[in-house]
């Protein structure tokens, strides 16, 4: 249902995932501009993570990152 909220983001450690991310409301995790610090569901671990621009980042990336979605960690 937050679907269109959902941005593919990287963190600290390089890992790729979707997660939801709804602009001017800190759902989860403190908000720091295009970055915050969240649970990453791939390490299992916190970590600072940025958003990944979709005109810029590489298709690889942008593919590895919607592979993953945190979704299941509410
Ligand atoms: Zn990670």
């Amino acid at each position: 249902m937050f679907k269109r909220f959902d941005r593919p983001v990287r963190c600290s450690a390089g890992h790729l995932f979707t997660t939801i991310w709804i602009p001017g409301v800190s759902l989860k995790g403190a908000r720091l501009g295009n970055r915050r610090y969240q649970r990453c569901p791939v390490g299992h671990h916190w970590a600072t993570v940025a958003r990944l621009d979709r005109d810029t980042a590489s298709a690889e990336d942008l593919a590895a990152a919607a592979a993953v979605h945190d979704i299941h960690i509410f």
